[in-house]
């Protein structure tokens, strides 16, 4: 594999500037995989880098997540997910008509040849995030200190949900996940802190965490600026087209960013752009919610996921994170912080030494495709735009990837996997383009 470090800048590279719409985990790593090709590369954002989806995730590399969220027999839930505004999975009924689009397309995903392929799909990205982040993260200097790789446990409160969790860990083990069954004795001593309510557990071996999210991003940021790269506050709005091709971004304090090529990559907010681009896109948001509480008794060695309760437990840096769930409510509601409340409170039933004392709510906006699969893609109607957004649940694991791809696609057209599965048009026939 081409290591970021050794990558051979390309000539067609030299003096190309190249303009990167959005300063998050994503965006970060794709600006620095353009420089190490050679690009004049200069990153965007209206706000401060890292600040997004990328500064309050879980921390979890989880490469073993290949399954999409909408797995077969999902629409039986449906009613459940609407009644139940602090369930797993929860949907405001205000949001509803706008999400429709999007659901129905969820829904499709989640016939069983359809989830085979995307589990495929997502597996030969996730089977390739440590290889991509290892050169990536050894440059930046963020070392072993600020990763940690020694698996997570999934838990199970009956073997009957185990049982029902079956064809999720059996897609994942045809896809070369690593996965060890474990007892209920196996679970303890891993893990003692935890209550004694799981009658077994899954090690998910491959997955790793980071103790600081934002840490990673703004890591992997000052690296690209220590490197060369270009830093602007902007809120880009719309682009100037020339010779029917994007020539500059245009932003809302009335300024004009010229470049040669430009990367979209504004997680949860890139639908407008991808449309201004002539690619109008099934994103929208995912939005989670989570507490972090200071360390006071409670301890654990690694990720925990709750997997009959959908939220995981990470052990970070500044404490105990408890989270997860999906909320499809837009980008534009308040958070609802009850949730954090309610995540948290079933994470005392896992964890009861948690301590709620000192503990920070957060809500993030996951980017989020109806078939989980994320847009890493050549624009179909622009030689010089590309896209690289909706990584909805995985966005911090497959960073370095992205970054990786897009560089490929950018400088050579030649990339290490077929870019076919997430082409940004593979929605289209639900659009009248
Ligand atoms: C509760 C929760 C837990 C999660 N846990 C995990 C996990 O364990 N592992 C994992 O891999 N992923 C996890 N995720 C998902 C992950 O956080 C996201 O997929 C990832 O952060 C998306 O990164 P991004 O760079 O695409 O978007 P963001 O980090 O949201 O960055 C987008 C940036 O674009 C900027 N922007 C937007 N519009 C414009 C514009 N018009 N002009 C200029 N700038 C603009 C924004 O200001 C922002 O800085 C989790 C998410 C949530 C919410």
């Amino acid at each position: 594999m081409t290591s970021a470090k050794t990558a051979t800048p390309s000539d067609t590279a030299a003096g190309q500037k190249v303009v990167v719409i959005g300063a998050g985990i994503v965006g970060a790593n794709v600006g620095l995989a353009l420089l190490d090709k050679g690009y004049d590369v200069t990153i965007l954002d209206r706000g401060e880098p890292g600040m997004g989806a990328s500064f309050g995730n879980a921390g979890g590399i989880a490469v073993s997540e290949c399954a999409p969220v909408a797995m077969p027999g999902v629409l039986k839930n449906v009613p459940g997910w609407l009644m139940d505004p602090l369930g797993p999975l929860s949907v405001r009924w205000g949001y509803l008509p706008k999400m429709m689009p999007w659901l129905l397309m969820f829904l499709a995903s989640s016939k069983k040849q359809r989830v085979e392929q995307i589990a495929t799909n997502m597996a030969t990205l996730l089977n390739r995030a440590w290889d991509d982040y290892d050169p990536v993260l050894k440059e930046a200097g963020l070392t072993d200190a600020v990763f940690k790789k020694h698996g997570a446990m999934a838990v199970y409160r009956s073997n009957a949900s185990r049982q029902a969790a079956e064809y999720a860990i059996d897609l994942r083990r045809r896809n070369g996940i690593k996965l060890r069954d474990l007892t209920r004795d196996e679970v303890r001593d891993i893990e003692p802190d935890l209550a004694p309510i799981f009658a077994c557990g899954v090690m998910e071996e491959d997955w790793g965490h980071v103790l600081d999210p934002f840490k990673i991003t703004t890591g992997i940021f000052k690296h690209f600026l220590d490197r060369g790269g270009k830093f602007e506050t902007a809120d880009v709005t719309n682009f100037v087209f020339r010779d029917g091709k994007p020539r500059a971004a245009t932003t809302d304090a009335g300024d004009m960013i010229t470049f040669d090529h430009v990367v979209v990559a504004c997680g949860a907010w890139s639908k407008t752009l991808a449309k201004r681009l002539g690619s109008p896109v099934p994103l929208d948001t995912e939005r989670g919610y989570n507490t972090t509480v200071p360390y006071h008794d409670a301890k654990l060695s690694r990720m925990i996921v709750c997997a009959d309760d959908s939220f995981v437990l990470s052990p970070l840096e500044m404490g105990i994170r408890v989270g997860g769930a999906v909320e499809l409510g837009g980008l534009l509601a308040a958070p609802n912080y009850e949730r954090a409340k309610a995540l948290f409170a079933k994470g005392k039933e896992v964890l009861p030494k948690l301590n709620a004392e000192g503990g920070t709510e957060w809500m993030g906006f996951r980017p989020s495709m109806p078939d989980s699969t994320p847009v890493i893609s050549k624009s179909p109607h622009h030689a010089n735009a590309y896209f690289a957004f909706g990584h909805g649940h995985l966005g911090l694991t497959l960073g370095a990837t992205t970054g990786r791809l897009v560089a490929d696609l950018m400088a050579t057209g030649k990339t290490p996997v077929d870019m076919t599965p997430y082409r940004i048009n593979r929605f289209s026939r639900f659009y009248s383009i």
